[in-house]
């Protein structure tokens, strides 16, 4: 079951071929710097703790306001978003030792995406729905919680779960933004509501998953939806009083909708308006800020990354082409007044899903001669940027996984150069890689200015790309205008590309502009990653608990023997001398919301928490329990209805219910339904809602009984097709 932990890799460089970055080893003359052995390290260290840097090419992140050694205050540690620990007492060589030290179970189940905050002995954390968790650091002890009780429907408008990535803390509030677009600030002693504000009607498919950022007197928030027709923004509100500020949009609206449009805005109607054809406005456009930001306040600019296009193809969202912007793009902005400074597009006229909304780090970078202040990205279209975060210049982009939609990006015009039939014209499908999920996603890396590293929680995947036939919008529903997987259900292909996905753990050197070590698992969506001073990278690992890796080498030093999905980052703290570390777990979040393959096959829906360990930890763990199939029906439907039933499945079920009726983990895996055995069971959560208090929406005002019908003989099909598969997305 646990997979994981069976394949300890004993040879850390493992054989990957990316067409990017020359592969290299430890073994590697060029590695050699850094296998001067202890005493560089050790150097390294001394020099880190003091404020001295003498490490080659590594140079300190920029001073950052509120860091505290002991604490993690901050959702990526500093404004700088480095997740970069200067703590070393748990190191490489005692880090065998570490052991549970307690845990927290939280009372809902479904994902945990979440970063948890440790200020003043008080770990903040948040679980699905964005409810809130204050916990005592040293033991667990609760202290309060606060549930934002959103409206269980509200789900259906959540692409890849009700997953929350964390709070922000600051003077004494605690800010979380809840699924149906509330903000909210929390007093951080007593978990009171303090204020309450809303950032979208949430009749509207719009959600926010991110964590709020504090920037001086303001929180920053943006939101997600780009599947579903929006239009993206981000906004700023005074943290004390929740009055909004400013607000950025990413996609110009309806030039004709008057003053509040694009065309009132400047840089959207000189940079940004030009770019777009036809009536994308009709489709929202995407662009959703969904997640990363980063802060530098001696340059006062805030940095956020921008979504994909919606609908995913521009030929339906943009007909004639044009780059889009700001899709895909980082912006940056002043931070008092969301005024524009400079943007950086990692892809024009995005159609793949490509969103730059990916973890961002500031450093400062010894680049041919000159130190330069970078921002670091590794977005989803598998290249690596290092940009000058004071300018917004491309200093390099180099492919960091297999990627086919571009041959390298042009140095001199910072654009991509792409591959013909990458935009899959009429009629042609196009197996494009990084897939939609993309090299690397959400789940954040880390910069250890010890090594020089960046350390990606990388993927390598495929995806299948094609025009959808007949595309109608509809409003408020799944509308990306794509296919996949590709009609009608052919198993082959869906097993194409599913045996394309894997994932690993990459050490990438900025400078060299290249992979230095490279560590598979055994599944390929796996956690956020931590690094520290003691030389150490912590990520979990594919539903199979959290593992330590050699920050040097990438040897696997340690794992968790426990079940535990953790795939948001993970932190370290001190308290009264002693070192933890600790992180959120859950089942679902995305590809896992959908997946059995990696995961305990539980009778009900289990219930995540926070974990924290510390060296010498003997604290029990939780084990979950075997959960038993049941056989599907007789396969009952002619190929006319299965092909109807997969348009209709691909549509209203697959981003909760899984691809090829696929999935597991914190979803109902409908080949194994009760609900499946006859036609009118089938269409009473559909059709009467008798599901909706578990958050089961119904299709009453869009599906007919036919229609439920055939997605039933559809699921049969796969049930009987697709036996003994795992599911996946
Ligand atoms: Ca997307």
């Amino acid at each position: 079951m646990d997979d994981s932990s069976a394949q300890q890799p004993t040879d850390h460089a493992p054989p990957i071929n990316t067409s990017g970055g020359r592969r290299t080893s430890a073994r590697d003359p060029a590695m050699r710097p850094f296998m001067l052995g202890p005493l560089l390290v050790t150097m390294a260290i001394a020099g880190a703790l003091a404020g001295h840097w003498a490490t080659g090419h590594a140079a300190p992140a920029a001073p950052v306001t509120g860091t505290s050694s002991t604490e993690w205050r901050r959702h990526g540690y500093d404004a700088a978003e480095t997740r970069f620990s200067p703590l070393s007492a748990i190191n490489t060589g005692n880090v065998a030792h570490l052991g549970p030290a307690w845990h927290f179970r939280f009372d809902r189940p479904r994902g945990v995406e979440a970063t948890p905050i440790m200020v003043d002995g008080t770990l903040y954390v948040s679980g699905p729905w964005g409810v809130v968790y204050a916990l005592d650091a040293r033991n667990g002890r609760p202290k309060w919680k606060h549930d934002p009780q959103v409206p269980a429907g509200k789900g259906i408008h959540a692409c890849c779960d009700v997953v929350n990535r964390g709070v922000a803390v600051d003077n004494g509030r605690v800010f979380v933004a809840t699924i149906d677009g509330r903000l909210q600030a929390l007093d951080s002693r007593s978990g009171r509501l303090l204020w309450s504000t809303r950032s979208f009607d949430p009749a509207r498919p719009y959600t926010i998953t991110g964590a709020p950022r504090v920037v001086r007197d303001l929180v920053v928030i943006g939101n997600a939806g780009a599947e579903y027709g929006v239009r993206g923004f981000v906004s700023a509100y005074d943290a004390a009083t929740g009055d909004l500020r400013w607000r950025f949009y990413t996609v110009p609206g309806n030039p004709a909708d008057g003053p509040d449009s694009a065309v009132s805005d400047r840089p959207l109607r000189d940079l940004a308006l030009p770019t777009w054809r036809g009536e994308w406005w009709r489709y929202g456009g995407g662009g959703t800020v969904w997640d990363a930001m980063a802060w530098d306040p001696d340059l006062d600019l805030l940095y956020f990354g921008v979504g994909n296009g919606s609908p995913h193809d521009r030929d339906v969202r943009s007909p004639g082409g044009g780059d889009n912007l700001f899709l895909s793009s980082i912006v940056a902005v002043r931070p008092a007044t969301g005024e524009y400074v400079w943007h950086y597009q990692t892809t024009p006229g995005d159609s793949w899903d490509y969103t730059a909304t990916q973890h961002m780090i500031l450093t400062d970078l010894e680049i041919g001669g000159r130190s330069r202040k970078v921002l670091m990205q590794a977005p989803k279209n598998g290249f690596f940027y290092v940009l000058d975060r004071a300018t917004g210049e491309l200093l390099s982009a180099d492919k960091y996984v297999p990627v086919n939609w571009a041959s390298h990006v042009d140095l001199a015009s910072g654009r991509p150069v792409e591959n013909e039939g990458a935009r899959y014209p009429t009629g042609k499908p196009f197996l494009v890689q990084p897939s939609q999920l993309g090299g690397h996603n959400w789940q954040p890396m880390a910069w250890s200015p010890l090594t020089g590293l960046v350390y990606i929680p990388a993927q390598e995947n495929t995806g299948f790309m094609m025009k959808e036939p007949g595309f109608r919008f509809e409003r408020d529903r799944w509308n990306t205008g794509v296919l996949n997987p590709p009609m009608p259900p052919d198993p082959a292909v869906l097993k194409q590309a599913r045996d394309s996905m894997r994932g690993h753990l990459l050490a990438w050197d900025p400078v060299r502009r290249t992979a230095v070590w490279r560590t598979p698992h055994a599944s390929s969506w796996n956690g956020g990653v931590l690094a520290t001073a003691g030389n150490l990278v912590f990520q979990g690992v594919g539903g199979g608990g959290l593992a330590a890796f050699d920050a040097r080498d990438g040897r696997r030093l340690w794992q968790s023997d426990t079940w535990l999905d953790i795939v948001g980052g993970p932190i370290s703290y001190e308290l009264d001398g002693q070192q933890y570390i600790a992180a959120a777990a859950g089942f679902g979040s995305s590809i896992h919301l959908t997946s059995s393959a990696l995961l305990p096959r539980t009778g009900a829906p289990v219930p995540g928490g926070l974990f924290v360990w510390k060296l010498g930890g003997k604290a029990a763990m939780p084990h979950a329990s075997e959960r038993p199939t049941l056989p599907p029906p007789p396969d009952h439907g002619s190929d006319a209805d299965v092909g109807r039933g997969a348009m209709l499945y691909a549509r209203y079920c697959m981003q909760c219910h899984g691809a090829g009726a696929m999935a597991g983990g914190g979803m109902p895996d409908l080949r194994h339904s009760p609900y499946l055995a006859d036609a009118a069971l089938f269409s009473r959560p559909l059709l009467e809602g008798i599901l909706a208090a578990r958050g089961m929406p119904d299709f009453r005002d869009t599906l007919r009984p036919e229609d439920t019908e055939a997605i039933r003989a559809y699921v049969v099909r796969m049930a009987h097709v697709m036996s003994g598969e795992a599911g996946t997305r």
